[in-house]
């Protein structure tokens, strides 16, 4: 009797011991923009500072996700510390509209709950994808729009607020001139030229211990927008998506975003046709978005921890963390790749 309850006991440590070292993959991708970049045009003390500057967003968020804590939380912290930097189109940094503002768009979204929340054309939020997680947490809508996501901001005492000129930036101001001495070049019944009028655009999408996504993205949007005009980036399904196996965040010609949904439709591949998450992104990013005229890249994980970042542009800023460990940042196309 004493040697069977020493086995029993025995088997019981040996069962234990197995459940406590089998803990769920947690993984992170993260992007600042996709876009025309050359590598003449961008120097090597910027390329080192937006390298510096994705790693600093990588650690945020994997720092949150190895203690156990929410991808939600995750990707949060990541779009903060890119929405600071004036490296990136979303917040510090954003672009200029026509009139020489700036209106920022966010949102974010949780997969297992299905909560989602995003904001558009706000011109006082210091970080807009903040904003975009109240309307999730403390409305009952998903979406709200200028003054009326400032009037939700008034209510929401944790929400910074700045003067719109706080997001200015050099680099930005010449970007519009030279959009706009371009249009003015182009005759009247012209459709302005969109091409190099985006970059920098910032996304995050994070697996949690829980087995848990989300997603999140933020943007000043595009040079020289008109009308207010509002891309896909605070689109539910087009700019950003999460549900319980699959999570993206989209970078790129707004328009065709939309016209595509394109952040849903690589998920809804993926659950509806068991497509491979890499088959299922470059359909969508290589394909679909090229076959109506747009262009721009996406980052995109599933619950295994599977990470993939696809783009049709010449560079596309990115970094990534992989459930054993390994991590990277890139830039062009021929560096390091998740896959
Ligand atoms: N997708 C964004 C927009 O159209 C721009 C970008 O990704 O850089 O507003």
């Amino acid at each position: 009797m004493r040697i069977f309850l020493l086995l029993l006991t025995l088997f019981a440590m040996t069962v234990h011991a197995k459940e406590k070292v089998v803990t769920k993959p947690i993984a992170l991708v993260i992007h600042g923009g996709a876009g025309v970049i050359e590598r003449a045009a961008l120097s090597a003390e910027n390329e080192k500072a937006i390298h510096t500057a994705l790693d600093r967003a990588l650690d945020a968020g994997h720092a949150v996700l190895s203690k156990g804590g929410s991808a939600l939380d995750a990707v949060s912290a990541v779009v903060v510390i890119l929405e600071d930097s004036p490296l990136f189109n979303a917040g510090k940094g954003a672009v200029f509209n026509a009139d020489g503002k700036h209106e920022l768009d966010a949102s974010i979204m949780e997969g297992h709950t299905r909560r989602a929340g995003a904001v558009a054309s706000v011109t006082t939020i210091r970080n807009p994808i903040h904003l975009a997680r109240a309307v999730m947490e403390y409305s009952q809508h998903v979406m709200l729009a200028g003054t009326g996501a400032e009037q939700f901001a008034d209510t929401q005492t944790q929400i910074n607020r700045v003067p719109n000129a706080w997001f200015d930036t050099d680099v930005r101001r010449k970007q519009l001139e030279l959009s706009q001495q371009r249009e003015s070049a182009q005759a009247l019944n012209e459709i302005p030229t969109v091409s190099g009028a985006y970059f920098g655009t910032v996304g995050a999408v994070a697996l949690d211990a829980q087995g848990h996504i989300a997603a999140a993205t933020s943007t000043g949007g595009m040079t020289n927008k008109k009308f207010g005009r509002v891309g896909d980036s605070p689109v539910i399904g087009a700019g950003t998506w999460a549900d319980e196996n699959c999570g993206v965040s989209g970078t790129g010609w707004g328009e065709h975003y939309i016209r595509n949904a394109v952040a849903h439709d690589i998920c809804a591949r993926v659950a509806y046709r068991g497509d491979t998450l890499a088959a299922a992104a470059d359909e969508v990013i290589l394909k679909r978005v090229v076959a109506t005229g747009g262009d721009g890249g996406a980052i995109a994980l599933d619950r295994e921890g599977n990470i993939v970042m696809p783009f049709n542009t010449s560079g596309m800023y990115r970094a990534w963390i992989k459930p054993d460990g390994s991590r990277g940042t890139a830039i062009f196309k021929e560096e390091g790749t998740a896959r």
